[in-house]
C-alpha cells in the first residue's frame, strides 16, 4: 500500500482526511510543519497532503525546504488550504506544488486527486528503476554505476574504510559468438552476470554491467587479501558453471578478473584506481585467462596462479 504524509495542524481536519483515504492508502499524519519535514526525508512516502496554514513554519515555507531536499524533492505535494485567493494557489504553485485543493472540498474530488498523483509517481519510480537496470542481464547498468561508483568513493573516504574495485571480462566471448551465435551468447553474459551477482549480495557490495562483456564490482570495507580470496571464489562459480566453449584456455566459460584495494582519501581520484584494476585485468588476461589478479594498498600484486 502506498504511503501518505498528512501534515496539518489541526488534528480534525488531518482526521478527516485520513478517513477519506485510509481505504486506498497508508496514512501518517503529523501536525507540526518541522516534525513533518523531519518524517518527510525518510523517503517512504509517494505523495504529502499539506495544510498551508499553520503555526511556526507555514506550508509555503515547508514546501520549499522539501523541494530543497534531494529525499524529498520528487514527492509530490498537494497544498489543502482555506487561502482562496488566486495569488496563494499561484504562489503554492509555482513553488513546486502538483495541486492545490480548496476548503471545503469534496471528499470525492480529494481521492481522484490523489490517486491520480500518486499513479503518476509510482509510475516514474518504475520508469526510473527500469532506467537503471541492464535488460539483458538484469543488473545493474552503467548509468547506475555512474552514479553510485562515485558515492561509493566518497563513503570509503568519509568512513576511512578499504574499497575495492573490481573488473571482470568474459574471456574469448568473440570466439564464443563466432562459434554459438550471437543469441547464446546474449543468454551467456545473463547466466554470468547472474551467477556472480548471487555472490554479491552484502548491501555494501555493487555490481553492474560495464559495457559488452565486462562488469564491476565494488566492494566496501574488506582488506585487499579477503576481496581477492571472494573474487577467486566468484570466477571459480562461473567456471563450475560448465557452460560449454571451445576456447584454448578452457572447456567452459571463464572470466578474468583485475581489481585494486585502497583506503582512499580526501582528493585521491577514483579513476586512477579504476585504472589500476583494469590494468591487473590486462595481466589476468595475459597471464593466461580465467585467473584473478589483484593490487593491494602497497600496489603488490596478488596472482592467483
Ligand atoms: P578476451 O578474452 O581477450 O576478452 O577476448 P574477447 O573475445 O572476449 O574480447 P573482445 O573484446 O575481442 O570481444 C568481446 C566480444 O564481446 C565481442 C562482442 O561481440 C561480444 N559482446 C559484447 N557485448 C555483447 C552482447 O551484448 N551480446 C553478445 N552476444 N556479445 C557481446
Ligand atoms: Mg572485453
Ligand atoms: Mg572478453
Amino acid at each position: 500500500m502506498e504511503r501518505i504524509l498528512i501534515i496539518d495542524d489541526s488534528p480534525t481536519q488531518a482526521d478527516f482526511l485520513r478517513s477519506i483515504l485510509c481505504h486506498n492508502y497508508d496514512i501518517t499524519i503529523v501536525n507540526v510543519a518541522e516534525e513533518g519535514l523531519r518524517c518527510a526525508k525518510d523517503g517512504s512516502f509517494s505523495l504529502i497532503l499539506l495544510d498551508v496554514v499553520m503555526p511556526g513554519m507555514d506550508g509555503f515555507v515547508l514546501l520549499k525546504k522539501l523541494q530543497e531536499e534531494v529525499v524529498t524533492r520528487h514527492t509530490p505535494v498537494i497544498l489543502i488550504t482555506s487561502l482562496a485567493d488566486e495569488a496563494s494557489e499561484e504562489r503554492g504553485l509555482t513553488l513546486g506544488a502538483v495541486d492545490y485543493i480548496r476548503k471545503p472540498f469534496r471528499d470525492s474530488i480529494v481521492l481522484a486527486r490523489v490517486n491520480t498523483h500518486v499513479k503518476l509517481y509510482c509510475y516514474r519510480i518504475q520508469v526510473e528503476q527500469q532506467a537503471m537496470v541492464d535488460q539483458l542481464t538484469g543488473v545493474a547498468n552503467r548509468r547506475r554505476y555512474d552514479i553510485c561508483c562515485r558515492n561509493k568513493w566518497q563513503d570509503a573516504i568519509r568512513l576511512k574504510a578499504p574499497i575495492s574495485l573490481c573488473m571482470f571480462d568474459i574471456d574469448k566471448f568473440k570466439l564464443y559468438n563466432d562459434t554459438f551465435g550471437h543469441p547464446a551468447g546474449d543468454r551467456v553474459l545473463a547466466e554470468v552476470a547472474q551467477s556472480v551477482s548471487r555472490l554479491l549480495r552484502r548491501s555494501t557490495d555493487f555490481f553492474a554491467r560495464y559495457g559488452g562483456e565486462e562488469f564491476v564490482a565494488i566492494l566496501l570495507g574488506d582488506d585487499a587479501e579477503t576481496a581477492f580470496s571472494h573474487m577467486r571464489k566468484v570466477r571459480a562459480a562461473v567456471e563450475d558453471k560448465k557452460i560449454p566453449h571451445n576456447s584454448d584456455t578452457s572447456p567452459w566459460v571463464t572470466v578474468s578478473v583485475g581489481g585494486v584495494t585502497v583506503r582512499p582519501r580526501y582528493g585521491d581520484s577514483y579513476d586512477t584506481y579504476l585504472k589500476i584494476a583494469d590494468t591487473m585485468l590486462y595481466d589476468a588476461k595475459r597471464f593466461g585467462r580465467n585467473q584473478v589478479v589483484w593490487s593491494n594498498e602497497h600496489m603488490e600484486q596478488l596472482r592467483e596462479k
